[in-house]
């Protein structure tokens, strides 16, 4: 690693043309902070994973010391670079079709997400100084609601999601590990005050004010994360809802008024987002592939999708598919 503060170098420069190439890339906003470990973040996770909170979601009991201390992902990591990439687009579904989380309206955007930070990264290494670093969006065991707050690009609201006061929370956060240190950005301290409007709005009480966040009550998790039919006490509350849910994210004061984002036009290709309950009905395994393909939705089987159809009285005529 170079000391770079011996080399003269502009530590506040540096962070700024890292922060007007990440915009210029497409990213809605980029932000910056110091690696350290995040131990009540770590504490918190572990006695929420203590409670079975998390459901079949066994992959966030791995790698908790990695989760704790990022420096452990990339060798003498310094800085945290996280970035923001609105999916917002103004779109509605038609009405009376099956309800898609508004993430999975066109192309998965981990994709895009990764691809721009590995640009980012190229013209650090080319224009700012050589460095060595790791891109991730939902690749790695981070807490990247909390390492995107200490960016102070937003805060953690009641609904789980990181708010952005201008962005609101309907976009993908990315991170890029980098073993470069840079001026940084102060966390940002807002909250949520009185508000409490995602609360009451979720149907399943997977989120309350009493308790922990309940991922199993959470319609995100039962038509995404579990391979099981959905337990029948939540069928009747799903409001529509086949993969993820946006309730809780609807609701927010926050995500009133949001611009879309004018980056959009490369990503929304795929059809999810219009199709009808009649489209939905006729699909069959092989059309359920294609549509998928390019989707955050491939990672709902075509069985599974079937269960949730079904939950929500839309099913599919194509028995013999189902097993697949
Ligand atoms: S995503 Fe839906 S079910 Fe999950 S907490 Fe939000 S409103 Fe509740
Ligand atoms: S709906 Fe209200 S309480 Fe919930 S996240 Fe938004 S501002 Fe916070």
């Amino acid at each position: 690693m170079i000391n770079h503060s011996e080399i003269g170098f502009d530590l506040h420069d540096a962070a700024q043309r890292i922060k007007s190439k990440a915009i210029s890339l497409g990213f809605s906003a980029c932000g910056i902070a110091p690696v350290h470990a995040l131990e009540e973040d770590a504490m918190f996770m572990k006695q929420w994973l203590q409670n079975g909170k998390h459901g079949m979601m066994a992959y966030l009991e791995r790698y908790a010391e990695h989760r704790e201390h990022p420096d452990l992902l990339v060798e003498n990591a310094r800085s945290v670079i996280v970035v923001l990439y609105s999916y917002f687009w103004g779109q509605q579904q038609p009405q009376d079709a099956p309800k898609v989380a508004k993430y999975a309206y066109g192309i998965d955007y981990h994709y895009v997400v990764k691809q721009k930070l590995q640009q980012l990264s190229d013209y650090i290494n080319e224009s700012i100084a050589p460095i060595h670093g790791r891109a991730f969006c939902d690749s790695a065991p981070l807490f990247e609601r909390r390492w995107a707050q200490q960016t102070g690009l937003g805060w953690i609201g009641t609904n789980k999601c990181l708010i952005h006061p201008q962005l609101g929370s309907f976009f993908v956060i990315g991170e890029l590990i980098v073993d470069l240190e840079v001026a940084y950005d102060a966390p940002l301290k807002g909250d949520c005050g009185n508000c409490g409007l995602c609360v009451a709005a979720c149907p399943t009480h997977a989120l309350t004010f009493e308790a922990e966040f309940d991922a199993t009550r959470c319609i995100s998790y039962q038509t995404i994360e579990s391979k099981e039919d959905i337990p029948d006490q939540l069928k009747s509350l799903l409001h529509g809802y086949v993969a993820g849910c946006d309730i809780c994210q609807d609701v927010c004061p926050w995500n009133r008024n949001l611009m879309i984002n004018p980056n959009l036009s490369e990503t929304v290709r795929d059809l999810v987002w219009e199709m009808t309950s009649v489209d939905w009905r006729s699909v069959t395994s092989a059309s359920y592939k294609k549509l998928v393909k390019n989707s955050s939705l491939r990672r709902i089987s075509y069985k599974k999708m079937c269960m949730n159809l079904q939950a929500i009285q839309t099913s599919i005529p194509d028995e013999k598919d189902k097993t697949e």
